[in-house]
């Protein structure tokens, strides 16, 4: 299974940095995980944004999902006329995308099958989702294949749930989008610590550092997520990529 880092800005995309989207494929499969404002431009320097086989959007926050709406568009319209089969999306509530792409149901339903977040296959993959401490519905998940398990948090305050639920990880990918030594807001987001910390109580293999806000050093956060985390820890940008298998 190989994780590619589309973009991985934390509230708003950076100069040259998309919001959150990750793309995970086995076998030929291309699974979009998150389409955040600017991912779609970002994907296109990795894939035809047709040749994805399906997108899970973890939670309805702009920085998540919001270039669905323009993909909406792109798959269909295409100067050399292949239009791609349906892609399932798995979202929390599609009623946004109706509203903002201009499409009820029926009219999206040869674009976009629209499912809701349930555990299952999808694909290769087998994944498997739990609610994260967020002020909407979002969901983290683990995304197996073979013997290899990676986690993503999406967004999340601390949460004592989420452990086990990333219990032996190969890759544990964790937002850390609040300093260290600052309190944010309750109920929103982990710190760096927090992520490394969660890192250490899942017994993941190793910790990729994400969704830090343009607006904080990257490096301040990984100094603090490798005093803390015990294993390897990377920090994302566009185009990190790593195959585990
Ligand atoms: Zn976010």
């Amino acid at each position: 299974m190989r994780w590619t880092v589309i973009g991985c800005s934390g509230s708003f995309p950076g100069p040259a940095n998309a919001c959150s989207s990750y793309l995970v494929e086995h076998d030929g499969f291309r699974l979009l995980i998150d389409i955040g404002n600017g991912a779609l431009g970002a994907l296109q320097n990795f894939c035809d944004p047709r040749d994805v086989d399906a997108v899970v959007v973890s939670h309805l926050h702009g920085d998540h999902w919001l270039d669905l709406v323009p993909l909406a568009y792109a798959r269909p319209h295409h100067p050399d006329g292949r239009v791609p089969p349906s892609l399932p999306v798995l979202l929390p509530d599609p009623q946004p995308l109706y509203v903002l792409t201009g499409k009820d149901a029926a009219a999206l339903r040869p674009v976009f099958d629209v499912r809701p977040i349930v555990d299952g296959e999808v694909g290769p993959f087998s994944v498997t989702f739990i609610p994260t401490v967020h002020p909407v519905n979002t969901y983290a998940m683990r995304i197996r294949v073979g013997g290899i398990s990676i986690g993503y948090t999406a967004d999340t305050a601390w949460s004592d749930r989420l452990a086990p639920f990333f219990s032996g990880v190969d890759l544990l990918v964790a937002e850390a989008t609040f300093p260290a030594r600052e309190n944010g807001p309750p109920g929103l987001h982990l710190t760096a610590v927090e992520a490394a910390e969660l890192a250490n109580r899942s017994g993941a293999g190793r910790l990729l550092l994400t969704h830090i806000p343009p607006w904080l050093d990257p490096q301040v956060q990984y100094a603090d997520a490798v005093a803390t985390f015990t294993g390897r820890v990377d920090l994302a940008r566009p185009g990190w990529s790593v195959r585990l298998d």
